[in-house]
């Protein structure tokens, strides 16, 4: 996959205050309308004059822009790959970066992200809109100005944020916390388990206590991905036949029980027993559940007693986007039984 690079210095003639490197892979944020009425991606060096604004941000903004945008139902583990490296490569010199991206697949990008780039120290603001920038009342604008301004904003030259972050209609989220819940208004995204990082208004809130420390480690770069992994979400009425053929798939590694309320699943002897049955042939289950909000407890009811007894691994108040990433990148690096240890362990500010 190729991409294009192209430098604007929003501050000329004067001197940029930060460097922020701005990654556009598509979604409906850079669509535009050519003479004919055809939808293309919007071109970045005209980014100036669809936003004057940004000139009172003094950056100097590089854009890296995907050769053929994608939609991100589209996404997969490659791009991630290639987000990451990019931002790897040029750590040293960005301050930061805004990843402009569509907003299906938003959620599970900015957890991979979270897991790939270990010892990350500066801002990097995942972004996009529900409607293009092309279009008058479109959302594109205030997302991407606040994202650069997020992306920019130190204290004595620490960043404010050192995190994988989504900015969305005035919210900053952590990355692997967030889900997408809207797909028709301009809140698209929630955080239930943890808080807003900042609010912006007049001015942006900063929520400093909510927010990660970098721990003085070194950046590092994970790309190895394992998507033998499949989701078993419940429904009332589910059969044997559908739970059997999910986690009896070939070559599956892990399964992902989406469960109800605070972890609870049948309580079937047929169920329970498949269960078991894939656990005794060394598959992962972890248990996440239907509801954005709260934590799953195994054993809270007789319900997910069971569950805790054949060996299923609580997921807590991990995301579904959290868990699936985070299942792909540890089987990729470490294969099966490391993975069953660290599943439930906080690698990038995920759960607890
Ligand atoms: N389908 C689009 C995408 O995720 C939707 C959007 O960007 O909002 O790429």
């Amino acid at each position: 996959m190729n991409y294009t690079r192209i430098n604007i210095n929003t501050a000329q003639p004067g001197k940029a205050k930060s460097r922020v490197m701005i990654i556009y892979t598509g979604g409906t944020f850079g669509m535009t309308y050519d003479a004919n009425g055809v939808l293309i991606p919007f071109d970045f060096s005209l980014i100036l004059e669809q936003l004057p604004a940004l000139r009172n941000l003094f950056l100097e903004i590089t854009v890296i822009s995907f050769d053929h945008p994608v939609d991100s139902s589209n996404i997969q583990p490659v791009h991630w790959k290639m987000i990451s490296e990019i931002i790897f490569e040029n750590y040293e010199e960005q301050d930061g970066f805004v990843v402009l991206h569509g907003t299906d697949t938003m959620a599970f990008t900015a957890s991979a992200l979270s897991f790939m780039l270990p010892g990350l120290a500066k801002p990097v603001i995942v972004t996009g809109a529900q409607l293009p920038i092309s279009q008058p009342r479109s959302d594109a604008r205030e997302n991407l100005i606040t994202a650069l301004e997020i992306a920019s904003a130190n204290e004595n030259g620490r960043p404010l944020v050192p995190e994988i972050c989504i900015y969305f209609d005035y919210e900053l989220l952590r990355g692997n916390r967030s889900k997408k819940v809207e797909s028709m208004h301009f809140d698209a995204f929630k955080s239930e388990n943890y808080p807003t990082l900042a609010k912006a208004g007049v001015k942006i809130d900063y929520n400093t206590a909510a927010i990660s420390e970098p721990h003085g480690e070194k950046l590092r770069l994970r790309t190895s991905f394992d998507t033998d992994i499949a989701i078993l979400k419940l429904f009332p009425g589910i059969d044997k036949r559908t739970v059997d053929a999910i986690i009896n798939a070939e070559g599956l590694k892990a399964v992902i029980l989406e469960t109800y309320g605070s972890g609870n699943a049948p309580s079937s002897d047929w169920f329970i027993e498949s269960l078991k049955g894939a656990i005794k042939r060394g598959i992962i289950l972890v248990n996440i559940s239907q509801c954005p909000g709260g934590t799953v407890v195994q054993g809270k009811y007789e319900t997910s007693k069971s569950l805790a007894e054949i060996g299923v691994i609580s997921g807590e108040d991990m995301t579904m986007e959290a868990a699936v990433t985070k299942l792909m990148i540890l089987l990729g690096e470490q294969g099966v039984e490391p993975t069953r240890k660290l599943f439930n362990q906080p690698l990038a500010g995920e759960v607890g």
